[in-house]
């Protein structure tokens, strides 16, 4: 079955897994992600690729909810809350702390005198309170009731069910051309936790909203529980003798390491062939923990086992 290039970035047909020997790669993943909330160990399934390739991936499940650390908080409550009661929020390639100072300062920071998202009288900061708000100013078309407002969603939110099945290639396959981040994610952290394409900004900011992230660079939608739009120092890292320590596996099977600080000339993906090619993270601020993929990608599904397809995933972004 073919698709136009547009949408076969997410395709990922899992079957059932026939016998493959255990083989270095398997138990490197599985090393990997001791650190995630694991539903269903990696095992080694047949899958078929954004291109078509068919191939053997690293298949597993997770809860996407981090184990190794505290998720939150987002969202103070009063302007005068310190920086251990708010996240963080990017602009323009700069980490901000979202305090509660940080919510007096928005008109001037975009310029707009539009921003109000405190009180004036008592300093209360709006900040979404329940499931239902939180998905209703989160979507991509906020619910104007939610202008002016900080977006948070609790994992208390999430549905406990909730898990995301990886399917990741073993051995990365060449691709013609590099692929966007899709809904599918970068990849995936060693704590199980999905490194997200970039927030959208942009629309976050149109509707007088602010989805901070928390101090490790993550937070919450109701679809994909807890994922990160930064990398910061919250993860177990592996020595893999790279030129960095690994901090997690792309969605096309090379691995992840630290942000490299300028130190290597690095492509448009923020990969290059060092040892072997590997991915650095971008920068704390720059929204873009990996700027494309540069092999055949695998997938990243809500649920568990099964067959996959691509009508799954083909879904808008979201914050
Ligand atoms: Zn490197
Ligand atoms: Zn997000």
């Amino acid at each position: 079955m073919r698709f136009p290039v547009a949408v076969a970035i997410a395709l990922c047909f899992a079957l059932p897994a026939t016998a493959h020997e255990a083989d270095l790669s398997l138990d490197t993943a599985t090393q990997l992600l001791s650190a995630a909330n694991i539903v269903s160990a990696p095992k080694v399934v047949d899958c078929t690729l954004s291109e078509g390739a068919e191939t053997s991936c690293i298949q597993f499940a997770v809860k996407p909810e981090p184990a190794n650390h505290a998720a939150g908080p987002w969202c103070p409550s009063n302007i005068s809350d310190g920086a251990d009661q708010g996240g963080i929020w990017l602009k323009d390639g700069a980490v901000l702390e979202a305090d509660g100072a940080f919510f007096t300062i928005l008109a001037d920071l975009y310029d707009d005198d539009e921003w109000q998202l405190s009180d004036p009288a008592t300093g209360a900061i709006n900040v979404t309170s329940s499931a239902e708000a939180c998905a209703a100013a989160a979507r991509p078309d906020v619910d104007p009731a939610y202008n002016n407002y900080c977006v948070q969603c609790l994992t208390d939110y999430v549905d406990p069910d909730l898990v995301i099945t990886y399917t990741i290639p073993l051995v990365p396959v060449a691709a013609s051309r590099t692929s966007p981040i899709n809904f599918g994610g970068a990849g995936v952290a060693t704590n199980g936790i999905k490194l997200d394409g970039p927030a959208p900004v942009d629309a976050i900011l149109d509707a007088y909203t602010i989805a901070p992230f928390d101090d490790c660079g993550g937070h919450v939608n109701l679809h994909v529980g807890y994922h990160f739009h930064a990398v910061r120092n919250c993860l177990e890292v592996s020595d893999l003798a790279l030129d960095a320590l690994v901090v997690g596996i792309a969605m096309d099977g090379y691995l992840i390491t630290e942000n490299a600080l300028g130190l290597y000339d690095l492509d448009a993906c923020n990969g290059h062939i060092g040892e072997s090619y590997h991915y650095h993270t971008g920068a704390d601020g720059s929204n873009q923990i990996l700027g494309c993929l540069t092999a055949q990608t695998g997938c990243a599904v809500e649920g568990e086992g099964g067959v996959f397809d691509a009508t799954q995933t083909s879904r808008p972004p979201r914050p």
